[in-house]
């Protein structure tokens, strides 16, 4: 990954795959203009390189030059091409070919061919490297094409942002989403996931999702989701985890643009953390971090019954079903500690304590993040 000014860029399209289509489109052209000797012109800024690249590839005799035209304001085209500097040679009667490094709406060229309207060429044509189909508004015919890629900013082989990123010898593609903090708040039920995660996502500015706060939402206001949940919830055991994870995808949709999230109450089992992985990785980001509360059974259980004096929760007024729960955790949920400890993301916190300095405990961890 790389920072450019205030943006974050992935590896997109490598050099070896610039350098192939280079070399597929230098052989198709050599093909088509028989003998004839073409005159290359490349649009300046961004096409330097593909020229450069392309001309050297190009097994003929040749002329190469450039025009110089600007579209670009930071990550967006725009209608308002400048012709900076024009055509300083008389190409009547000859084979043009113009070298493009991308064409995305095709305003540029536009002004290319209003540039070639008045010359009389014997032909003119058009080659790019990259094109990107979704993006594209005109009619004017693409000759050669290099690589076709979607309709997403990128940088990096001549192609700038604001200035940045021409001399990155491959292309990077520009982040789904920028900079974000996850982790997961993990601990056994009772451990004060909740308590903290209010806390924590005012000071972080995060977005909290308590999986077991959704089914509840859900339970009360009688939704399917809630009517299939309710019966594995009052028993104390686990949702399925197709029922947890697409419910989880779905929540985090919602919020695709936050800083960041908490997840609390997920993942449960190793299905779930390889899920949020998929999740997390198809938003071009990650879990930070598995930060856990630790607590003796004997008090989750005390607390467990408190708080079922007033939170009104089936699964918090009985014993039984709190040891389900607790015996639940162990069974299929404290095994991801190994699964993020193996990936160095796992931090224990001890639990007991007062709120603040539990938050205190945990901020710590995050701050070092
Ligand atoms: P909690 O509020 O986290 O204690 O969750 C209450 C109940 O919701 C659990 O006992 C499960 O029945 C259900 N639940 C919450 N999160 C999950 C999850 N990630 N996977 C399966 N079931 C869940």
């Amino acid at each position: 990954m790389i920072k450019l000014h205030d943006k974050y860029f992935k590896p997109f399209i490598s050099a070896q795959q610039i350098n192939d289509a280079l070399g597929r489109m230098a052989n198709d052209i050599a093909q088509d203009v028989g003998d004839e000797i073409p005159v290359f012109i490349g649009i300046l800024n961004g096409s330097f390189m593909v020229v450069s690249d392309f001309v050297k590839k190009f097994p003929k005799p040749c002329e190469v030059t450039f025009i110089k035209l600007a579209s670009y304001e930071g990550v967006k085209s725009t209608e308002d091409i400048q012709r900076l500097i024009g055509l300083t040679q008389d190409l009547t009667g000859r084979t043009v070919i113009v070298l493009e490094d991308i064409i995305d709406s095709g305003n540029t060229l536009a002004e290319v061919h209003r540039i070639f309207k008045n010359e009389k060429v014997k032909t003119l044509k058009i080659a790019t490297l990259f094109y990107k189909p979704e993006a594209y508004k005109k009619d004017f015919k693409l000759h050669y094409i290099g690589i076709e890629i979607p309709n997403k900013f990128i940088v990096g082989f001549g192609l700038d942002y604001n200035g940045l990123g021409r001399n990155i010898p491959e292309v990077y593609q520009i982040k789904e989403t920028q900079h974000m903090t996850n982790f997961v708040l993990f601990g056994p039920p009772g451990a004060g996931k909740g308590t903290q995660a209010e806390f924590l996502k005012q000071k972080y500015n995060l977005v909290h999702i308590s999986t077991g706060d959704v089914f509840r939402y859900n339970i009360k206001n009688e939704t399917a989701l809630g009517m299939l949940a309710k019966s594995y919830m009052d028993k104390g055991d686990l949702v399925p985890d197709k029922v947890t994870i697409d419910m989880l995808n779905a929540e985090v949709e919602k919020n695709a643009d936050a800083n960041g999230f908490i997840f609390d109450g997920f993942p449960r089992t190793n299905a779930q953390a390889q899920a949020l992985d998929r999740l997390m990785d198809s938003k071009d980001s990650q879990i930070n971090a598995m930060i856990a509360l630790e607590v003796e059974d004997e008090i989750l259980v005390e607390r467990l019954l408190k708080r079922g004096k007033t939170s009104g929760r089936p699964d918090d007024a009985d014993k039984s079903i709190i040891r389900n729960r607790i015996t639940e955790y162990y069974n299929k949920t404290a095994i991801l500690r190994d699964y993020y400890s193996t990936q160095n993301k796992y931090f224990g916190v001890d639990g007991v304590g007062s709120i603040e300095e539990i938050t205190q405990r945990l901020s710590a961890v995050i701050d070092a993040l």
